[in-house]
């Protein structure tokens, strides 16, 4: 039986009729995926182990930087200085103000290979991503496993959210068959108000718990979007699949085939990001070698190199983020000199 104190910490909102005690025991055996812990990630997953999801697990590829603290409620000025891996941080906080719920965090980046992995065995994947091909590869797993999943989105003042109910409703590729024209810029570019971010997390979260506790009746099954600064609102239809739809009418699943995934790719302004998982890393030993070379610096999950002009971030699977370029081929020698090729 649940303890004394579970019915206490979820009281006021087992007070709202349509959750009730049953819907919290629900929420509580729950289990939520969420990919990406930046601001929209961490804004879900402060609301929903607030509200006593169970289980909650975050993949992100991130580390904690300055400029994130502006709006990503999950991390602090501590969590910065250290360069900590953001599903790391979350995972501390959360157990700071929910130490009765699990957190599974993983410090990498989704990919067709470890889809399963990642987004197996849970009953809601939740979008806390900044771009369309990781939002792609979410609606394919979505879609041929069955799983429910939620698109979320803000950059600028603009946020954009759709819940999708594979083969009940309109999946992303319905909706968006290539990647949006418009909808390319990033935060990094375009800027973003912490409000757009919170608007579109608060309605994601409650679309979610909404479906977790089985109130399917009242999930909203539209493409919303609302500019918080211009006050622009619109809704289109996704309450039936496109026909012919390639994802979910044909079954054709590109992005998890994970066809010509490149090594490296850029991320974010000035910097390129080197997908490795298969390199374990001695950072004791290869902080060692770097000395001579330039300021380096590691805890347990991150390691950073200073070469002026340019600043490596080592992951203990062998991945990197190189800042100060976007030129791949400096990005593939810096590595290969540092790292090892
Ligand atoms: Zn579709």
């Amino acid at each position: 039986m649940q303890s004394l104190d579970f019915a206490e910490r979820y009281s006021r909102q087992v007070l709202f009729p349509p959750i009730g005690a049953a819907g919290q025991k629900q929420l509580a055996a729950a289990r939520v995926a969420i990919v990406g812990c930046g601001a929209t990630g961490s804004a879900l997953a402060s609301l929903l182990s607030r509200a006593g999801v169970g289980y909650l697990r975050i993949i992100d590829r991130d580390y904690v930087e300055p400029s994130n603290l502006q709006r990503q409620v999950l991390f602090d000025e501590s969590d910065a200085a250290e360069s900590l891996p953001k599903a790391i941080a979350a995972a501390r906080k959360i157990k700071s103000f929910n130490s009765e719920i699990a957190v599974e965090p993983h410090a990498a980046d989704l990919t067709p290979q470890n889809a399963e992995e990642f987004l197996g065995g849970v009953d809601l994947i939740l979008d806390g991503t900044d771009n369309f091909e990781t939002r792609y590869l979410i609606n394919d797993f979505a879609v041929s496993k069955g799983i429910p999943w939620i698109y979320a989105a803000a950059v600028a003042s603009y946020a954009v959210t759709m819940t999708v109910l594979p083969g009940e409703t309109a999946c992303l590729a319905c909706v968006f068959p290539d990647s949006p024209r418009g909808m390319v810029e990033t935060c990094d570019t375009s800027g973003i108000l912490n409000s757009a971010v919170n608007f579109v997390a608060s309605i994601a979260c409650t679309e979610a718990i909404k479906l977790l506790v089985g109130a399917r009746d009242k999930l909203r099954r539209t493409l919303l979007s609302y500019d918080v600064w211009t006050n622009d609102f619109a809704e289109i239809s996704t309450a039936k699949p496109r026909s012919g739809c390639r994802a979910c009418g044909q079954h054709d699943f590109v992005h998890l085939a994970g066809e010509g995934r490149p090594h490296i790719t850029l991320c974010g302004r000035n910097s390129v990001q080197i997908h490795e998982r298969q390199r374990p890393i001695d950072f004791d030993e290869i902080s060692r070698r770097l000395t001579p070379h330039g300021p380096v610096r590691h805890n347990e999950f991150v390691l950073k190199f200073w070469r002026e002009p340019y600043e490596l971030t080592l992951f203990p699977d062998g991945r990197a983020i190189i800042k100060g370029t976007t030129d791949t081929a400096i990005a593939r020698s810096l590595y290969a000199r540092y790292v090892g090729s």
